[in-house]
């Protein structure tokens, strides 16, 4: 249940966000990103229109924390890259590295002189990245599903990673979440998944504005509570500029991945996967099993896999496949219509 509802909020939030007003930014959404410590539901990019044009210069694959090091310090003029870059906290042969992987997917220029691996920059990394919220979705919150949430919650304000926390919940439960001991600081979502249009979606309770800019505190342990448990709390800080990184990384994978991703780790080849509509979201559905299986369901070690007949896969396999290719490749330009066109990937700024 809890996959299907994340699609449909996905869903809504591609086509309405934000819940309350008009939408001023450019809006990218993805699911299932994180750091080490906390993977988020769903995360909604609100882009600088401009900026997102502009950052699709660099292609639609994610730069990873060694290729934003490059493409963001590399000079306008040829420099030795020890010079242009700043100084790594682990060996230069490892920046060296990065600058030829940049280079090898035409993100920067590179040469040789004298020896030294030289760059320079084919445009500036813009900044296209307006604002970061992240989504929780619980449809059906019993009492340890609550208590789960309210822990999360307290993890997301403290960190401060993103700039507004959400839960998304369905009507009938947005109370109990309004209810519950949860950070005043997050925003609740009541969301009804028998719609699809902006109205699927209010705010039941407004979200705060979290201090990105500034250090954050991870939680790592805390007292389970009642008389036997006498441990303390435990944390660590997260400081500013970690803060800073990481909200790039997760905006690039989420640029790269989109929220339609899921079916790339699904059996899309088993002959039993199909795709069906409901009210809120065309959803993977297995006839096999009678319902809608989640990715976890439709993987490698299913006991009702059963491949494709060859004869679906004649029209063009085995270049094209069969119809399970035809839903991902329906679902990657789905998510390649939400990347604008690049001005001018040929010019240099
Ligand atoms: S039978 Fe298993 S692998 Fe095939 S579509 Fe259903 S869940 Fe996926």
């Amino acid at each position: 249940m809890e996959f299907g509802f994340e699609l449909a909020v996905c869903q809504w939030a591609e086509r309405h966000w934000p819940p309350d007003g008009e939408r001023d930014s450019a809006v990218f959404v993805a699911r299932q990103l994180g750091t080490k410590h906390r993977r988020l539901d769903t995360v909604v990019l609100e882009c600088d229109p401009e900026g997102l044009a502009r950052r699709a210069r660099f292609g639609d694959r994610h730069l990873d924390s060694d290729l934003l090091g490059v493409v963001r310090h590399a000079p306008a003029e040829w420099a030795w890259y020890r010079d242009a870059l700043p100084e790594p906290d682990y060996p230069w042969r490892y920046v060296r590295e990065a600058v030829t992987r940049a280079a090898d997917r035409g993100l920067v220029e590179r040469r040789t002189r004298g020896g030294r691996v030289q760059l320079r920059r084919r445009w500036p990394y813009p900044d296209w990245v307006e604002r970061i919220v992240a989504v929780e979705n619980k449809p059906d919150l019993s009492a340890s599903a609550a208590r789960d949430l309210v822990r999360q919650l307290q993890q997301d304000v403290a960190l401060g990673l993103a700039d507004e926390v959400w839960v998304a919940t369905g009507t009938d439960q947005a109370t109990a979440a309004l209810l519950g001991d949860g950070p005043v600081e997050a925003g609740i979502l009541a969301v009804d998944t028998t719609d699809r249009g902006a109205g699927a979606a209010h705010t039941v309770w407004r979200p705060r504005r979290l201090a990105v800019e500034e250090r954050g505190t991870r939680i790592l342990d805390r007292p389970e509570g009642g008389g036997h448990d006498a441990s303390a709390w435990r944390f660590e800080y997260a400081s500013a500029d970690w803060k800073k990184r990481k909200r790039l990384e997760i905006a690039e994978r989420a640029y790269e991945r989109g929220w339609r991703a899921y079916v790339e780790s699904m059996r899309s080849d088993c002959r039993h996967f199909e795709m069906r509509p409901t009210t809120a979201v065309a959803q993977p559905f297995c006839p096999a099993k009678g319902h809608h299986q989640t990715t976890r369901e439709c993987s490698g070690d299913c006991p009702s896999f059963e491949p494709e007949p060859p004869a679906w896969r004649q029209q063009g396999w085995p270049v094209e496949g069969g119809p399970g290719q035809a839903v991902e490749r329906l679902l990657d330009r789905q998510r390649a219509r939400h990347r604008p066109e690049p001005p001018g990937r040929e010019e240099r700024d």
